[in-house]
Protein backbone atom coordinates (compact mmCIF):
# COMPACT_ATOMS: atom_id res chain seq x y z
CA UNK A 1 0.00 0.00 0.00
CA UNK A 2 1.28 3.44 -0.97
CA UNK A 3 0.28 5.77 1.49
CA UNK A 4 -0.36 10.12 0.62
CA UNK A 5 -0.53 12.13 3.80
CA UNK A 6 -2.30 15.37 3.02
CA UNK A 7 -4.39 17.66 5.20
CA UNK A 8 -8.27 16.04 5.99
CA UNK A 9 -10.70 18.81 5.58
CA UNK A 10 -13.58 17.26 5.25
CA UNK A 11 -14.48 13.52 7.25
CA UNK A 12 -15.55 10.43 6.20
CA UNK A 13 -13.98 7.24 4.64
CA UNK A 14 -14.37 5.76 1.06
CA UNK A 15 -12.62 3.72 -1.25
CA UNK A 16 -13.21 3.92 -5.10
CA UNK A 17 -10.92 4.42 -8.44
CA UNK A 18 -10.14 7.64 -9.26
CA UNK A 19 -10.10 10.29 -12.20
CA UNK A 20 -7.81 12.91 -12.62
CA UNK A 21 -9.01 16.37 -13.42
CA UNK A 22 -7.52 17.26 -16.59
CA UNK A 23 -4.39 19.44 -16.85
CA UNK A 24 -5.58 22.91 -18.76
CA UNK A 25 -5.56 23.62 -22.30
CA UNK A 26 -2.26 25.10 -22.97
CA UNK A 27 -2.91 27.88 -25.79
CA UNK A 28 -1.47 26.98 -29.60
CA UNK A 29 1.23 28.65 -30.47
CA UNK A 30 0.94 32.23 -32.33
CA UNK A 31 0.79 31.95 -35.74
CA UNK A 32 0.84 28.25 -36.12
CA UNK A 33 -0.09 27.14 -39.44
CA UNK A 34 -1.98 24.40 -40.97
CA UNK A 35 0.07 20.87 -41.08
CA UNK A 36 2.15 20.49 -44.37
CA UNK A 37 -0.17 18.36 -46.93
CA UNK A 38 -3.37 19.13 -44.91
CA UNK A 39 -5.96 21.12 -47.10
CA UNK A 40 -8.39 24.02 -45.77
CA UNK A 41 -11.27 21.98 -46.43
CA UNK A 42 -10.07 19.26 -44.64
CA UNK A 43 -8.81 21.69 -41.15
CA UNK A 44 -12.54 23.54 -41.35
CA UNK A 45 -14.30 19.65 -41.54
CA UNK A 46 -11.93 18.64 -38.43
CA UNK A 47 -13.22 21.62 -37.08
CA UNK A 48 -16.51 21.23 -37.58
CA UNK A 49 -16.54 17.80 -35.96
CA UNK A 50 -15.00 18.71 -32.97
CA UNK A 51 -17.31 21.29 -32.69
CA UNK A 52 -20.33 18.49 -32.81
CA UNK A 53 -18.29 16.28 -30.85
CA UNK A 54 -18.20 18.96 -28.07
CA UNK A 55 -22.06 19.92 -28.45
CA UNK A 56 -22.62 16.41 -28.53
CA UNK A 57 -20.59 15.71 -25.63
CA UNK A 58 -22.39 18.91 -23.15
CA UNK A 59 -25.90 18.20 -24.32
CA UNK A 60 -25.40 14.15 -23.48
CA UNK A 61 -23.98 15.43 -19.86
CA UNK A 62 -26.81 18.27 -19.72
CA UNK A 63 -29.32 15.16 -20.07
CA UNK A 64 -28.57 13.96 -17.14
CA UNK A 65 -27.88 16.94 -14.75
CA UNK A 66 -30.54 19.04 -12.64
CA UNK A 67 -30.86 22.62 -11.60
CA UNK A 68 -27.97 25.09 -12.42
CA UNK A 69 -25.13 22.30 -13.86
CA UNK A 70 -28.30 21.76 -16.51
CA UNK A 71 -28.55 25.23 -17.59
CA UNK A 72 -25.15 25.92 -17.49
CA UNK A 73 -23.84 22.58 -19.65
CA UNK A 74 -26.95 23.59 -22.25
CA UNK A 75 -25.84 27.20 -22.36
CA UNK A 76 -22.13 25.72 -22.92
CA UNK A 77 -23.25 23.23 -25.72
CA UNK A 78 -25.30 25.74 -27.57
CA UNK A 79 -22.07 27.96 -27.94
CA UNK A 80 -19.79 25.04 -29.13
CA UNK A 81 -22.34 25.49 -32.39
CA UNK A 82 -21.94 28.88 -32.35
CA UNK A 83 -21.96 30.25 -36.06
CA UNK A 84 -20.47 33.25 -35.28
CA UNK A 85 -17.43 31.32 -33.47
CA UNK A 86 -17.27 28.34 -36.19
CA UNK A 87 -17.29 31.15 -39.37
CA UNK A 88 -14.76 33.38 -37.85
CA UNK A 89 -12.28 30.20 -37.44
CA UNK A 90 -13.16 28.83 -41.00
CA UNK A 91 -12.06 32.18 -42.82
CA UNK A 92 -8.94 31.95 -40.61
CA UNK A 93 -7.88 28.64 -41.60
CA UNK A 94 -8.87 29.64 -45.24
CA UNK A 95 -5.87 31.51 -44.72
CA UNK A 96 -3.56 29.32 -44.01
CA UNK A 97 -3.93 29.19 -39.73
CA UNK A 98 -4.19 25.38 -38.23
CA UNK A 99 -7.33 24.15 -36.90
CA UNK A 100 -6.35 24.55 -33.40
CA UNK A 101 -4.88 28.33 -33.63
CA UNK A 102 -7.83 29.26 -35.82
CA UNK A 103 -10.54 28.11 -33.00
CA UNK A 104 -8.25 29.62 -30.16
CA UNK A 105 -8.39 33.06 -32.22
CA UNK A 106 -11.70 33.26 -33.08
CA UNK A 107 -12.89 32.32 -29.62
CA UNK A 108 -11.11 35.26 -28.01
CA UNK A 109 -12.79 37.96 -30.40
CA UNK A 110 -16.42 36.21 -29.59
CA UNK A 111 -15.80 36.12 -25.95
CA UNK A 112 -14.79 39.83 -26.23
CA UNK A 113 -17.43 41.05 -28.54
CA UNK A 114 -19.76 39.68 -25.81
CA UNK A 115 -17.70 40.80 -23.23
CA UNK A 116 -18.43 44.55 -24.50
CA UNK A 117 -22.30 44.09 -25.28
CA UNK A 118 -22.20 43.66 -21.21
CA UNK A 119 -25.20 42.29 -18.81
CA UNK A 120 -26.06 38.78 -19.88
CA UNK A 121 -23.95 38.82 -22.82
CA UNK A 122 -21.12 39.54 -21.06
CA UNK A 123 -22.08 36.20 -18.86
CA UNK A 124 -21.54 33.83 -21.72
CA UNK A 125 -18.14 35.29 -22.48
CA UNK A 126 -16.89 32.79 -20.13
CA UNK A 127 -18.43 29.96 -21.70
CA UNK A 128 -16.86 30.37 -25.28
CA UNK A 129 -13.47 30.10 -23.57
CA UNK A 130 -14.65 26.83 -22.22
CA UNK A 131 -15.90 25.72 -25.33
CA UNK A 132 -12.61 26.85 -27.06
CA UNK A 133 -11.00 24.67 -24.88
CA UNK A 134 -12.87 21.58 -25.20
CA UNK A 135 -12.57 21.62 -29.20
CA UNK A 136 -8.98 22.21 -28.80
CA UNK A 137 -8.78 18.91 -26.35
CA UNK A 138 -10.99 17.23 -29.01
CA UNK A 139 -8.87 18.13 -31.97
CA UNK A 140 -5.55 17.11 -29.92
CA UNK A 141 -6.97 14.14 -29.02
CA UNK A 142 -6.68 14.60 -24.91
CA UNK A 143 -9.17 15.15 -22.25
CA UNK A 144 -11.58 17.89 -21.95
CA UNK A 145 -10.72 20.50 -19.17
CA UNK A 146 -13.21 20.77 -16.88
CA UNK A 147 -14.90 17.83 -14.07
CA UNK A 148 -14.25 14.43 -16.05
CA UNK A 149 -17.78 12.63 -16.77
CA UNK A 150 -17.86 9.43 -15.81
CA UNK A 151 -20.81 6.63 -15.16
CA UNK A 152 -19.60 5.38 -12.42
CA UNK A 153 -18.72 7.18 -9.28
CA UNK A 154 -15.16 8.38 -9.02
CA UNK A 155 -12.77 9.95 -6.80
CA UNK A 156 -11.88 13.28 -7.99
CA UNK A 157 -8.27 14.21 -7.91
CA UNK A 158 -7.11 17.78 -8.36
CA UNK A 159 -4.73 20.64 -7.91
CA UNK A 160 -7.53 22.68 -6.98
CA UNK A 161 -10.76 23.73 -7.62
CA UNK A 162 -12.33 26.39 -8.42
CA UNK A 163 -15.50 28.06 -7.66
CA UNK A 164 -17.44 27.51 -11.35
CA UNK A 165 -16.08 23.83 -10.71
CA UNK A 166 -19.06 23.53 -8.38
CA UNK A 167 -22.18 23.89 -10.83
CA UNK A 168 -20.96 20.59 -13.02
CA UNK A 169 -19.79 18.97 -10.09
CA UNK A 170 -22.63 16.37 -9.27
CA UNK A 171 -22.34 14.92 -5.87
CA UNK A 172 -23.94 11.74 -6.52
CA UNK A 173 -21.02 10.88 -9.23
CA UNK A 174 -18.32 11.99 -6.78
CA UNK A 175 -17.17 10.18 -3.83
CA UNK A 176 -14.59 12.09 -2.13
CA UNK A 177 -12.71 15.61 -3.41
CA UNK A 178 -8.54 14.79 -3.28
CA UNK A 179 -5.98 17.88 -4.12
CA UNK A 180 -2.38 18.53 -4.69
CA UNK A 181 -2.84 21.49 -3.84
CA UNK A 182 -5.25 23.91 -1.88
CA UNK A 183 -5.47 24.51 1.71
CA UNK A 184 -7.63 23.80 4.41
CA UNK A 185 -9.79 27.17 3.77
CA UNK A 186 -9.48 26.60 0.39
CA UNK A 187 -12.02 26.86 -2.16
CA UNK A 188 -11.70 22.62 -2.65
CA UNK A 189 -11.99 22.48 1.35
CA UNK A 190 -15.27 24.68 1.40
CA UNK A 191 -16.94 23.04 -1.67
CA UNK A 192 -16.29 19.55 -0.24
CA UNK A 193 -18.19 20.13 3.19
CA UNK A 194 -21.35 21.93 1.27
CA UNK A 195 -21.48 18.81 -0.02
CA UNK A 196 -20.71 15.86 2.38
CA UNK A 197 -18.08 14.88 -0.05
CA UNK A 198 -14.58 13.71 2.31
CA UNK A 199 -11.89 15.49 1.21
CA UNK A 200 -8.22 15.69 1.67
CA UNK A 201 -6.24 18.14 0.08
CA UNK A 202 -2.42 19.28 0.02
CA UNK A 203 -1.62 15.40 -0.43
CA UNK A 204 1.61 16.12 -2.32
CA UNK A 205 2.04 13.43 -5.06
CA UNK A 206 -1.25 12.06 -5.62
CA UNK A 207 -1.83 13.80 -8.68
CA UNK A 208 0.85 11.17 -9.90
CA UNK A 209 -1.26 8.33 -9.81
CA UNK A 210 -3.04 6.61 -13.41
CA UNK A 211 -6.60 7.30 -13.59
CA UNK A 212 -8.49 4.23 -12.25
CA UNK A 213 -6.48 3.55 -9.62
CA UNK A 214 -8.28 2.35 -6.46
CA UNK A 215 -7.49 4.35 -3.45
CA UNK A 216 -8.95 4.68 0.58
CA UNK A 217 -9.49 8.11 1.52
CA UNK A 218 -9.70 9.23 5.22
CA UNK A 219 -11.02 13.23 5.28
CA UNK A 220 -10.68 12.84 8.88
CA UNK A 221 -7.21 11.77 9.41
CA UNK A 222 -6.08 13.57 6.00
CA UNK A 223 -4.67 10.75 4.13
CA UNK A 224 -4.65 8.98 1.19
CA UNK A 225 -3.76 5.07 0.67
CA UNK A 226 -3.09 3.30 -2.77
CA UNK A 227 -4.48 -0.61 -3.18
CA UNK A 228 -6.34 -0.15 0.00
CA UNK A 229 -5.92 -3.44 2.33
CA UNK A 230 -8.85 -5.56 3.93
CA UNK A 231 -8.98 -3.17 7.58
CA UNK A 232 -9.26 -0.28 5.46
CA UNK A 233 -12.24 -1.97 3.67
CA UNK A 234 -13.83 -2.44 6.89
CA UNK A 235 -13.25 1.12 7.84
CA UNK A 236 -14.84 2.13 5.02
CA UNK A 237 -17.78 -0.19 5.40
CA UNK A 238 -17.96 0.93 8.97
CA UNK A 239 -18.41 4.67 7.67
CA UNK A 240 -20.93 4.19 5.62
CA UNK A 241 -23.06 3.03 8.49
CA UNK A 242 -22.12 5.77 10.59
CA UNK A 243 -22.65 8.44 7.98
CA UNK A 244 -26.13 8.10 8.13
CA UNK A 245 -26.60 8.63 11.86
CA UNK A 246 -24.60 11.86 11.56
CA UNK A 247 -27.19 13.11 9.04
CA UNK A 248 -29.82 13.90 11.75
CA UNK A 249 -29.99 17.04 13.79
CA UNK A 250 -32.09 17.44 16.52
CA UNK A 251 -32.80 21.54 15.40
CA UNK A 252 -30.95 22.74 18.53
CA UNK A 253 -27.54 23.09 19.40
CA UNK A 254 -26.40 22.58 23.14
CA UNK A 255 -23.71 21.22 25.59
CA UNK A 256 -24.08 17.77 27.89
CA UNK A 257 -25.59 20.30 31.00
CA UNK A 258 -27.44 22.31 28.41
CA UNK A 259 -25.67 25.62 27.62
CA UNK A 260 -27.36 26.45 24.58
CA UNK A 261 -25.21 27.06 21.20
CA UNK A 262 -27.19 27.72 18.50
CA UNK A 263 -25.73 26.25 15.10
CA UNK A 264 -26.55 28.03 12.04
CA UNK A 265 -25.69 27.87 8.26
CA UNK A 266 -23.45 29.32 5.92
CA UNK A 267 -25.11 30.51 2.31
CA UNK A 268 -24.22 32.06 -0.57
CA UNK A 269 -28.04 32.20 -1.95
CA UNK A 270 -31.65 31.38 -1.77
CA UNK A 271 -31.36 27.50 -2.72
CA UNK A 272 -28.48 27.09 -0.11
CA UNK A 273 -31.00 28.91 2.30
CA UNK A 274 -33.73 26.26 1.39
CA UNK A 275 -31.43 23.18 1.64
CA UNK A 276 -29.79 24.68 5.21
CA UNK A 277 -33.06 25.15 6.66
CA UNK A 278 -34.18 21.66 5.59
CA UNK A 279 -30.90 20.32 7.18
CA UNK A 280 -32.35 21.85 10.44
CA UNK A 281 -30.12 25.18 10.69
CA UNK A 282 -31.30 27.27 13.01
CA UNK A 283 -30.64 30.46 11.41
CA UNK A 284 -27.97 31.67 8.76
CA UNK A 285 -24.84 32.87 10.45
CA UNK A 286 -23.26 33.82 7.33
CA UNK A 287 -24.93 34.95 4.01
CA UNK A 288 -22.09 35.21 1.22
CA UNK A 289 -23.80 37.67 -1.09
CA UNK A 290 -20.08 38.21 -2.84
CA UNK A 291 -21.22 34.77 -4.35
CA UNK A 292 -24.91 35.65 -6.02
CA UNK A 293 -23.06 38.02 -8.46
CA UNK A 294 -19.47 36.51 -8.89
CA UNK A 295 -20.22 36.83 -12.69
CA UNK A 296 -21.75 39.93 -13.43
CA UNK A 297 -19.56 42.26 -14.46
CA UNK A 298 -21.38 44.99 -13.79
CA UNK A 299 -23.45 46.52 -10.61
CA UNK A 300 -26.85 44.18 -9.44
CA UNK A 301 -29.72 47.21 -9.28
CA UNK A 302 -31.15 47.69 -6.16
CA UNK A 303 -34.44 45.41 -6.96
CA UNK A 304 -32.38 42.75 -8.41
CA UNK A 305 -30.31 42.71 -4.95
CA UNK A 306 -33.14 42.98 -2.61
CA UNK A 307 -35.04 39.55 -4.54
CA UNK A 308 -31.67 37.62 -3.47
CA UNK A 309 -31.61 38.72 -0.52
CA UNK A 310 -35.20 38.14 0.27
CA UNK A 311 -35.12 34.53 -1.13
CA UNK A 312 -32.88 33.69 1.66
CA UNK A 313 -34.64 35.53 4.20
CA UNK A 314 -37.51 33.84 3.30
CA UNK A 315 -36.15 30.21 3.89
CA UNK A 316 -35.80 31.38 8.10
CA UNK A 317 -39.16 33.02 9.05
CA UNK A 318 -38.50 34.49 12.36
CA UNK A 319 -34.80 32.87 12.06
CA UNK A 320 -32.03 35.38 12.69
CA UNK A 321 -30.13 35.70 9.42
CA UNK A 322 -26.83 37.61 9.33
CA UNK A 323 -25.94 38.94 6.18
CA UNK A 324 -22.43 40.00 5.14
CA UNK A 325 -22.54 42.53 2.66
CA UNK A 326 -20.10 42.36 -0.63
CA UNK A 327 -17.04 40.32 -0.20
CA UNK A 328 -15.38 41.49 -2.94
CA UNK A 329 -11.79 40.64 -4.03
CA UNK A 330 -8.78 38.32 -3.39
CA UNK A 331 -10.50 34.82 -4.04
CA UNK A 332 -13.61 36.39 -4.68
CA UNK A 333 -13.14 39.22 -7.52
CA UNK A 334 -15.89 40.85 -8.56
CA UNK A 335 -15.33 42.61 -12.01
CA UNK A 336 -17.55 45.53 -11.26
CA UNK A 337 -15.76 46.60 -7.60
CA UNK A 338 -12.38 45.03 -7.66
CA UNK A 339 -8.93 45.79 -9.62
CA UNK A 340 -7.56 42.54 -10.66
CA UNK A 341 -3.95 44.40 -11.07
CA UNK A 342 -3.43 44.75 -7.43
CA UNK A 343 0.40 42.81 -6.73
CA UNK A 344 -1.28 41.80 -3.09
CA UNK A 345 -5.01 41.39 -3.70
CA UNK A 346 -5.69 39.96 0.00
CA UNK A 347 -3.90 42.50 1.20
CA UNK A 348 -5.74 45.04 -1.27
CA UNK A 349 -9.05 47.12 -1.56
CA UNK A 350 -11.29 44.07 -0.05
CA UNK A 351 -14.78 43.83 1.26
CA UNK A 352 -15.77 46.53 3.27
CA UNK A 353 -12.95 48.53 1.61
CA UNK A 354 -14.08 48.86 -1.52
CA UNK A 355 -16.26 51.44 0.01
CA UNK A 356 -13.07 53.87 -0.02
CA UNK A 357 -12.53 53.37 -4.07
CA UNK A 358 -16.25 52.83 -5.19
CA UNK A 359 -18.26 54.61 -2.89
CA UNK A 360 -22.34 54.13 -3.22
CA UNK A 361 -22.14 50.52 -3.88
CA UNK A 362 -22.42 49.93 -0.15
CA UNK A 363 -24.87 52.37 0.48
CA UNK A 364 -27.31 50.86 -2.43
CA UNK A 365 -26.58 47.23 -0.60
CA UNK A 366 -27.91 48.14 2.47
CA UNK A 367 -30.89 50.18 0.55
CA UNK A 368 -31.14 46.73 -0.97
CA UNK A 369 -31.01 44.38 2.32
CA UNK A 370 -33.54 47.12 3.97
CA UNK A 371 -36.07 46.71 1.18
CA UNK A 372 -35.70 42.93 1.64
CA UNK A 373 -35.93 42.91 5.31
CA UNK A 374 -39.46 44.95 5.06
CA UNK A 375 -40.80 42.39 3.32
CA UNK A 376 -39.60 39.42 4.94
CA UNK A 377 -39.91 38.07 8.17
CA UNK A 378 -37.26 37.19 9.01
CA UNK A 379 -34.67 38.81 11.92
CA UNK A 380 -32.15 40.55 9.64
CA UNK A 381 -28.54 40.70 11.14
CA UNK A 382 -25.91 42.65 8.38
CA UNK A 383 -21.83 42.72 8.85
CA UNK A 384 -19.32 44.10 7.04
CA UNK A 385 -16.07 41.83 5.81
CA UNK A 386 -12.20 42.62 6.37
CA UNK A 387 -13.09 45.80 9.35
CA UNK A 388 -9.46 46.43 10.68
CA UNK A 389 -10.76 49.41 13.00
CA UNK A 390 -13.39 50.91 15.08
CA UNK A 391 -13.46 53.97 13.12
CA UNK A 392 -14.65 51.91 10.03
CA UNK A 393 -16.95 49.74 12.80
CA UNK A 394 -18.77 53.69 13.35
CA UNK A 395 -18.92 54.23 9.94
CA UNK A 396 -20.51 51.38 8.92
CA UNK A 397 -23.12 51.46 11.98
CA UNK A 398 -23.90 55.17 10.53
CA UNK A 399 -24.57 53.85 7.34
CA UNK A 400 -26.58 51.01 8.28
CA UNK A 401 -28.73 53.03 10.85
CA UNK A 402 -28.73 55.62 7.56
CA UNK A 403 -30.52 52.92 5.29
CA UNK A 404 -32.75 51.69 8.22
CA UNK A 405 -30.76 48.69 9.23
CA UNK A 406 -30.92 48.45 12.90
CA UNK A 407 -28.70 45.01 13.52
CA UNK A 408 -25.34 46.22 12.35
CA UNK A 409 -22.13 44.13 13.33
CA UNK A 410 -18.64 43.10 11.99
CA UNK A 411 -16.32 40.45 10.81
CA UNK A 412 -13.44 40.06 12.82
CA UNK A 413 -10.93 38.78 10.50
CA UNK A 414 -8.34 40.79 10.37
CA UNK A 415 -5.94 40.40 13.93
CA UNK A 416 -6.30 44.09 14.07
CA UNK A 417 -9.98 43.69 14.61
CA UNK A 418 -9.55 40.90 17.39
CA UNK A 419 -7.03 42.82 18.92
CA UNK A 420 -9.50 45.86 19.53
CA UNK A 421 -12.20 43.81 19.83
CA UNK A 422 -13.50 46.04 22.78
CA UNK A 423 -13.65 49.17 21.03
CA UNK A 424 -14.81 47.92 17.90
CA UNK A 425 -17.70 46.28 19.87
CA UNK A 426 -18.67 49.82 21.17
CA UNK A 427 -19.58 50.73 17.76
CA UNK A 428 -21.27 47.58 16.92
CA UNK A 429 -23.90 45.45 17.77
CA UNK A 430 -22.27 42.37 17.25
CA UNK A 431 -19.11 40.21 15.71
CA UNK A 432 -18.52 37.41 14.25
CA UNK A 433 -14.93 36.04 13.70
CA UNK A 434 -14.13 35.07 10.00
CA UNK A 435 -11.45 31.98 11.02
CA UNK A 436 -10.54 31.64 7.40
CA UNK A 437 -9.23 34.99 6.72
CA UNK A 438 -8.17 35.24 10.26
CA UNK A 439 -5.77 32.30 10.13
CA UNK A 440 -4.35 33.52 6.63
CA UNK A 441 -3.49 36.97 8.17
CA UNK A 442 -2.43 36.01 11.39
CA UNK A 443 0.00 33.73 9.92
CA UNK A 444 1.06 35.35 7.04
CA UNK A 445 0.09 32.21 5.23
CA UNK A 446 -1.86 32.50 1.55
CA UNK A 447 -5.25 30.56 2.13
CA UNK A 448 -5.13 28.97 -0.94
CA UNK A 449 -1.69 27.59 -1.06
CA UNK A 450 -1.03 23.83 -0.72
CA UNK A 451 2.36 23.79 0.81
CA UNK A 452 1.44 26.27 3.63
CA UNK A 453 -1.75 24.02 4.62
CA UNK A 454 0.31 23.27 8.03
CA UNK A 455 0.41 26.84 8.83
CA UNK A 456 -2.77 27.59 7.73
CA UNK A 457 -4.78 25.93 10.44
CA UNK A 458 -7.53 27.72 12.84
CA UNK A 459 -6.03 25.08 15.41
CA UNK A 460 -2.77 27.16 15.57
CA UNK A 461 -2.54 28.80 19.13
CA UNK A 462 -1.92 32.01 17.87
CA UNK A 463 -5.77 31.75 16.06
CA UNK A 464 -6.78 30.36 19.11
CA UNK A 465 -5.66 33.34 21.29
CA UNK A 466 -7.29 35.91 18.89
CA UNK A 467 -10.50 34.40 19.23
CA UNK A 468 -10.04 34.34 22.96
CA UNK A 469 -9.59 37.60 22.96
CA UNK A 470 -12.28 38.76 21.14
CA UNK A 471 -14.81 36.86 23.38
CA UNK A 472 -12.51 39.12 26.29
CA UNK A 473 -13.16 42.37 24.27
CA UNK A 474 -17.29 41.48 24.02
CA UNK A 475 -17.24 41.12 27.85
CA UNK A 476 -14.68 43.75 28.37
CA UNK A 477 -17.24 46.28 26.49
CA UNK A 478 -19.72 45.47 29.18
CA UNK A 479 -22.71 44.82 27.58
CA UNK A 480 -22.64 41.01 26.57
CA UNK A 481 -22.77 41.48 22.79
CA UNK A 482 -22.69 37.99 20.90
CA UNK A 483 -19.64 37.41 19.02
CA UNK A 484 -19.97 33.76 16.59
CA UNK A 485 -17.71 31.66 14.44
CA UNK A 486 -18.64 31.56 10.76
CA UNK A 487 -15.10 30.54 9.48
CA UNK A 488 -14.23 26.52 8.41
CA UNK A 489 -13.46 26.24 11.77
CA UNK A 490 -16.80 26.17 13.33
CA UNK A 491 -17.25 22.57 10.85
CA UNK A 492 -14.36 21.02 12.79
CA UNK A 493 -16.39 19.08 15.55
CA UNK A 494 -13.34 18.87 17.81
CA UNK A 495 -12.47 22.60 16.99
CA UNK A 496 -16.43 23.72 17.61
CA UNK A 497 -15.78 22.20 21.25
CA UNK A 498 -12.75 24.77 21.75
CA UNK A 499 -14.62 27.63 20.09
CA UNK A 500 -17.64 27.16 22.50
CA UNK A 501 -15.32 26.36 25.57
CA UNK A 502 -13.43 29.92 24.78
CA UNK A 503 -17.23 31.72 25.07
CA UNK A 504 -18.34 32.45 21.57
CA UNK A 505 -21.96 31.94 21.53
CA UNK A 506 -23.19 30.95 17.49
CA UNK A 507 -21.09 28.50 15.43
CA UNK A 508 -22.17 29.23 11.82
CA UNK A 509 -21.03 26.23 9.08
CA UNK A 510 -22.28 24.57 5.96
CA UNK A 511 -25.25 23.25 6.93
CA UNK A 512 -24.14 19.66 5.90
CA UNK A 513 -21.57 19.68 9.13
CA UNK A 514 -24.26 20.93 11.90
CA UNK A 515 -24.81 17.20 12.31
CA UNK A 516 -21.78 16.02 13.08
CA UNK A 517 -20.91 19.41 15.40
CA UNK A 518 -24.21 18.78 17.00
CA UNK A 519 -23.34 15.33 18.23
CA UNK A 520 -20.41 16.16 19.50
CA UNK A 521 -21.04 19.25 21.61
CA UNK A 522 -23.86 17.43 23.14
CA UNK A 523 -21.07 14.96 24.77
CA UNK A 524 -19.28 17.73 26.60
CA UNK A 525 -20.53 20.18 29.52
CA UNK A 526 -19.69 23.51 28.96
CA UNK A 527 -16.88 23.34 31.97
CA UNK A 528 -15.44 20.24 29.80
CA UNK A 529 -15.67 22.51 26.98
CA UNK A 530 -13.66 25.44 28.44
CA UNK A 531 -11.13 22.89 29.68
CA UNK A 532 -10.69 21.85 26.52
CA UNK A 533 -9.91 25.35 25.35
CA UNK A 534 -7.29 25.52 27.80
CA UNK A 535 -5.76 22.78 26.81
CA UNK A 536 -5.10 24.14 22.94
CA UNK A 537 -4.61 27.69 24.06
CA UNK A 538 -1.55 25.66 26.00
CA UNK A 539 -0.48 23.71 23.28
CA UNK A 540 2.99 24.64 21.89
CA UNK A 541 2.03 23.85 18.18
CA UNK A 542 -1.67 23.56 15.63
CA UNK A 543 -0.73 19.50 15.75
CA UNK A 544 -0.37 19.50 19.15
CA UNK A 545 -3.15 21.72 19.86
CA UNK A 546 -5.69 18.95 17.64
CA UNK A 547 -4.23 15.79 18.83
CA UNK A 548 -4.60 16.47 22.68
CA UNK A 549 -8.01 18.17 22.14
CA UNK A 550 -8.82 14.97 19.79
CA UNK A 551 -7.33 12.31 22.48
CA UNK A 552 -9.98 13.53 25.21
CA UNK A 553 -13.25 13.06 22.81
CA UNK A 554 -13.17 9.86 21.83
CA UNK A 555 -15.99 9.69 20.35
CA UNK A 556 -14.46 11.69 17.18
CA UNK A 557 -13.21 8.23 16.43
CA UNK A 558 -16.52 6.21 17.29
CA UNK A 559 -18.37 8.59 14.81
CA UNK A 560 -15.35 8.38 12.20
CA UNK A 561 -15.17 12.18 12.45
C1 LIG B 1 -13.72 33.80 6.81
O1 LIG B 1 -12.82 34.51 6.36
O2 LIG B 1 -13.56 33.00 7.75
C2 LIG B 1 -15.06 33.87 6.23
C3 LIG B 1 -16.08 33.25 6.80
O3 LIG B 1 -15.22 34.55 5.07
P1 LIG B 1 -14.77 34.01 3.61
O4 LIG B 1 -14.37 32.58 3.75
O5 LIG B 1 -15.94 34.21 2.74
O6 LIG B 1 -13.63 34.92 3.30
MG1 LIG C 1 -13.26 36.14 5.06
Amino acid sequence: MQNFPGVGVSPGRVIGVIRQMPKPISEPPAGEQLAPGTTAEEATAALKAASQAVHDELKARAAHATGDGKAVLEATALMAKDTMLIKGASKLIARGVSGERAIWESGSSVSEMLHNLGGYMAERATDVLDVRARIVAELRGVPAPGIPSSSTPFILVAEDLAPADTATLDPNKVLALVTSGGGPQSHTAIIARSLGLPAVVAAVGVDELPDGTEVYVDGAAGSITAQPDGSLRAAAEAWAATASLLAEFSGTGATADGHLVPLLANVGGGKDAEAAAKLGAEGVGLFRTEFCFLERDTEPSVEEQAAAYKSVFDAFPGKKVVLRTLDAGADKPLPFLTDSTEPNPALGVRGYRTDFTTPGVLDRQLEAIALAEKQSEADVWVMAPMISTAEEAAHFASMCAGAGIRNPGVMVEVPSAALTAESILREVNFASLGTNDLTQYAMAADRQLGPLANLNTPWQPAVLRLVGLTVEGSRAEGSGKPVGVCGEAAADPALAVVLTGLGVNTLSMTARSIAAVAAVLKTVTLSEAQQLAKLALSAPSATEARAWVREKLPVLEELGL
